[in-house]
């Protein structure tokens, strides 16, 4: 499988002529599997220009006909999401369920591209004044850029330009240096439903990288999805070029447990929501808010936590894989002793978790402490690893509070069996995806993917439905209709509304 990864510019795969490459490593194995390169300069300007060239044409290639080549993309990533799916996981390392699943998701954007037409509909309200009618358009912007994170290798490059391109703009996607097979095969198939050359170009690489695209004042609005850190940053730089910037950055979603919900199901949505993906999702449970007597639950907690074993991605019975690198394991586990050190309770630990015949893997079996506060380091950071945290409350307010205080509001979930209880938590939480008795709460492409506080900030029109508004720009035409005598024989420079 090794091979160097293509930069994909003007329409055509290219090799770097980088001096500086990465290697991308297999994180069950450790096996050598590509190496990507740190575009250069002039490389990365040839992939704007070329976006740039690209946009006179597209931007006025009849909708119809633009969404008639994602019907396309959309045929060909269904009938190569197995094999899609493989090189992700071997390159990301989730259990090949995950690995369908993230594929899939992607798909389904595409399919919303599809439907574009009836998004990039504007709105039309006739005589607001005599004789006048204004009209609102969605227009394509220019070029967007797109920079994305390791979790989704398929999914999130797919929220991002297939909405750009459908709505008429050209786009620049700066894919993960940590598995990038996968996106350079969604490459790929989309170069098979010939678009025009520049349409979409990629580049690889990191922060440089990143930087450049904030800066590059050719580029009219950049999509980010990754860690806090990273996104501020970019948040930051491209905006000080004016650029519209939309910034999907980290989390730390809780789960409330009433002392009324299904013990099971509660029990089991917060094992497989803190391990599943090796708690590498976005939308992972990390606290698990236990309200009253469901506080006596934590033996039934670790049980079910106990039953998940990591594993390879090609074997059935893994329930996760590994974490990404190396890296992210020794981070996740040091986070762990300090979790120790400030005196939580570590009662499952899974630091010395290891997978026969893939012992050199970043295995972190589950990892459970019981008493945490929101002073403690396993608190407040984002850990990204199968790793649950339980706090005890008394009443479902002190829970809102606790999540509402959180510098985070990406999702969050209530396990009860009272719907008043549900509402109540619906209408007060402060978090962008809410999930009531469901534990990772991800809309379809046809709502909001949003979140709150430091979760989603800059531009507020995220992945689906409102992601067209990101994507375009709206001009608004007011127009008088010259067949009205007497606004032609009382010329005047303005219009008057009707008082009455
Ligand atoms: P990351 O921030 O390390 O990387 C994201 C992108 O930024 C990559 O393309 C990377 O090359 C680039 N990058 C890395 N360091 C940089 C730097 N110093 N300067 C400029 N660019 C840099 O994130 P990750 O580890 O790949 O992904 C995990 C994070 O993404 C988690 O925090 C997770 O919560 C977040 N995430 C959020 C959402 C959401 O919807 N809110 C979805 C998925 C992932």
């Amino acid at each position: 499988m090794h091979r160097k990864i293509p930069l994909y510019i003007d329409g055509s795969f290219t090799e770097s002529k980088a001096s500086q490459w990465m290697d991308v490593i297999n994180p069950a194995t450790q096996e050598k599997l590509s190496e990507v390169p740190l575009t250069t300069g002039d490389e990365m300007e040839a992939a704007v220009q070329s976006a740039c060239a690209a946009f006179e044409e597209w931007q006025n290639v009849p909708l119809p006909t633009r969404v008639r080549y994602f019907f396309k993309y959309q045929d060909l990533l269904k009938k190569n999401q197995d094999e899609i799916a493989k090189i992700l996981c071997e390159e990301n390392g989730k259990n090949f369920v995950d690995g369908q699943g993230d594929v899939w998701r992607g798909i389904e954007v595409v399919e919303h591209a599809c439907a574009a037409a009836t998004h990039l509909m504007g709105e039309t309200v006739e005589n607001v004044a005599r004789n006048v009618d204004t009209s609102s358009y969605s227009q394509p912007m220019g070029v967007f850029a797109g920079i994305t994170p390791f979790n989704f290798p398929a999914m999130i490059p797919l929220w991002m330009f297939p909405l750009a391109i459908v709505s008429g703009n050209t786009f620049v996607l700066k894919p993960s240096e940590q598995d990038p097979l996968t996106p350079t095969l969604l490459t790929e198939l989309f170069h098979e439903c010939g678009l025009p050359k520049g349409v979409l170009n990629v580049i690889h690489g990191g922060a440089d990288q990143v930087n450049f695209l904030c800066d590059h004042p050719k580029i009219r609005g950049v999509s980010f999805v990754g860690s806090a850190a990273v996104g501020q940053h970019v948040y930051k730089r491209a905006s000080e070029s004016m650029k519209r910037v939309q910034c999907f950055a980290g989390a730390k979603n809780h789960l409330v447990v009433m002392p009324d919900a299904s013990k099971d199901q509660a029990v089991s949505a917060l094992a497989a929501s803190s391990c599943g993906a090796s708690g590498q999702r976005c939308m992972a449970i990390s606290v698990a808010v236990l309200v009253g007597e469901a506080g006596e639950w934590v033996d039934d907690i670790r049980g079910q936590m106990e039953g998940l074993t990591p594993g390879h991605w090609s074997h059935e019975k893994s329930s996760y894989g590994p974490m990404i690198s190396s890296r992210a394991k020794e981070r996740a586990q040091s986070l762990i002793q300090e979790g120790v050190d400030q005196g939580a309770d570590l009662f499952l630990d899974g630091r010395k978790v290891l997978v026969e015949g893939y012992e050199k893997g970043n295995w972190l079996g589950p990892t459970l402490f019981d008493n945490v506060n929101p002073e403690m380091s396993i608190y407040r950071e984002e850990i990204f690893a199968p790793v649950l945290c339980l706090v005890r409350v008394s009443s479902l307010d002190e829970a809102t509070r606790l999540i509402n205080a959180n510098p985070y509001g990406n999702g969050t979930s209530i396990y009860t069996s009272s719907g008043a209880a549900a509402r109540k938590f619906r209408r007060e939480v402060q978090a962008g995806q809410v999930g009531i008795n469901i534990p990772i709460p991800v809309p379809l492409p046809f709502f909001s993917f949003t979140g709150w506080k430091g979760s989603f900030y800059g531009d507020q029109h995220a992945y689906g439905k409102q992601a067209f508004r990101f994507y375009t720009e709206t001009k608004t035409v007011t127009q008088r209709w010259f067949n009205d005598d007497s606004v032609l024989s009382k010329p005047n420079m303005t219009i008057r509304y009707d008082k009455e």
